[in-house]
Formats: structure tokens, C-alpha cells, sequence
């Protein structure tokens, strides 16, 4: 089990949720590793996603073109 207080993970969860961790309020203070797992994955997501909004948007002020659909279909 991992601790949560006072590490990356009340950070990330913090982040994620916005609320606030409290470890008054009964709730677990730590975290199985798959939970752990779980969670650094959600924060990459995240972050990743935060870097493309960041992207496009320059892309955007800069003049390009984007198009409108992804690659994918
Ligand atoms: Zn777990």
C-alpha cells in the first residue's frame, strides 16, 4: 500500500476530483498499486491532453489550418 498524504498522488487526486484531500474526513489515506497505477496514468492523460489544447490553440493564433477530423476515421 502506498501512502497518499503528502505526495504526488494527493496532488494528482486533488487535481482530478478537485476537492480537497482530507485526512480527517475518514477516507482511505492510502492507495493499493493498482490505484497508484491508475491514477499516474490518468494524471499523464491529463497532462497530454493539456499540452494539445496548448498546441492547437498556438497553431490556431498562428494562422494554420487545422483539419477538422482525425486521422483515425
Ligand atoms: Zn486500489
Amino acid at each position: 500500500m502506498h501512502p497518499i498524504t503528502n505526495t504526488e498522488f494527493q496532488e494528482i487526486w486533488e487535481r482530478l476530483t478537485k476537492a480537497k484531500f482530507n485526512t480527517n474526513d475518514g477516507k482511505p489515506l492510502f492507495m493499493c498499486y493498482i490505484c497508484c497505477s491508475q491514477l499516474r496514468r490518468s494524471h499523464q492523460l491529463m497532462k497530454r491532453a493539456m499540452k494539445a489544447e496548448e498546441l492547437l490553440t498556438a497553431a490556431i493564433n498562428n494562422g494554420s489550418e487545422l483539419p477538422r477530423r482525425g486521422n483515425a476515421n
